[in-house]
């Protein structure tokens, strides 16, 4: 069966083939030579991830996944969340990190969750799989590795930051790694 991944990205296609295994065959909108922009308007992650599966699906007909994560920091009410790729500055890690260490400037209340929604667009209609990971803020940036907001998230149980897990450690615990165990478990159903 094949699921085609509303992205450009050859990591993100790359590690949901790697979760899906050999019985699902991933292609991307690179497969397809499909180079627009989708334009992620929503107001919610459902939203984001829905309009990208769409998009795919009414392009294609292919059964179509788009997802969508964030950050949510529950001392700003949830922000930066669906805005979390461009909080401060668009796909600027360090600034974005900034603005969200400035904002929880003497904060006591640190805790945070990474999500992601994964949106199935196919024939039967549309299916939604959230994950998620809890864990706190630190005080400051710690870590070279991932991306994002990974050098201030220390995963809750955890000692270090997502920045200084290695990937198959933090790919073992990710909110991505949830949604798509549970977009699996739909699939095999
Ligand atoms: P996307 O929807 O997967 O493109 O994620 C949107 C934004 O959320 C990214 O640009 C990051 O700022 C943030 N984000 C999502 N997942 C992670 C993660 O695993 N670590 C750190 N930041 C993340």
């Amino acid at each position: 069966m094949e699921i085609l991944v509303a992205t450009h990205n050859q990591h993100k296609k790359e590690e949901i083939q790697q979760i899906l295994g050999d019985h699902f065959k991933v292609t991307s909108l690179t497969d397809y030579d499909i180079h627009d922009e989708i334009v992620e308007d929503g107001f919610t992650f459902h939203e984001n991830a829905l309009i990208k599966a769409k998009y795919c699906f009414e392009k294609t007909g292919k059964p179509s996944l788009g997802d969508d994560s964030g950050l949510v920091v529950d001392a700003l009410d949830g922000r930066p969340g669906i805005y979390s790729a461009r909080y401060a500055g668009n796909h600027d890690f360090g600034k974005n990190i900034a603005k969200v260490l400035e904002e929880m400037e003497g904060e006591q209340n640190r805790t945070a969750y990474f999500v992601t929604v994964m949106c199935l667009v196919d024939e039967s209609g549309v299916n939604y799989f959230e994950g998620r990971v809890y864990g706190n803020l630190t005080l400051q940036p710690s870590g070279e590795k991932g991306f994002g907001y990974d050098p201030i998230f220390i995963p809750e149980n955890g000692e270090v930051t997502f920045a200084e897990l290695s990937a198959d450690e933090k790919n073992a615990i990710s909110h991505r790694k949830k949604a798509l165990e549970k977009f699996l478990i739909f699939l095999k159903a």
